[in-house]
């Protein structure tokens, strides 16, 4: 009888155990599959991905766009607020900091390559 008893039970835990992949691999399929990242993203990942299919960088994850540095073409340098210290390099061995105001563009005072502020808030 005990024996019985043990072989059912053994095969109920048997059974069980067996289905259970298959509940779990049908409750993923019937939401339709693997999510996508864009599904997963919460929070500030999402916000990030959000502006990147916009076009936008609201993080400065991307690289810098490249000005030419003239008056026509000035180095945009984003802030927020009225004033950024910026460093031009001269050269691979110096640095000349100089402080950039708002308003017209500024131009190094080594070099003569032109800087302009432009306004920029932060995402959050
Ligand atoms: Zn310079």
């Amino acid at each position: 009888m005990a024996a019985r008893l043990l072989l059912r039970s053994a095969l109920r835990a048997a059974t069980v155990s067996r289905a259970s992949p298959a509940l779990v691999l049908n409750r993923g399929m019937a939401a339709g599959g693997i999510p996508t990242d864009e599904e997963q993203a919460t929070g500030l990942e999402k916000v990030i991905m959000t502006a990147a299919k916009e076009g936008a960088d609201p993080y400065n994850l991307m690289r810098p766009k490249e000005y030419a540095g003239s008056k026509a073409d000035p180095h945009m340098v984003p802030s927020i607020s009225n004033k950024r210290i910026v460093g031009c390099e001269e050269d691979n061995t110096a640095v000349v900091w100089f402080w950039l105001h708002q308003g017209e563009a500024q131009r190094c005072p080594s070099c003569g390559a032109h800087y302009q502020l432009v306004a920029h808030e932060l995402p959050h």
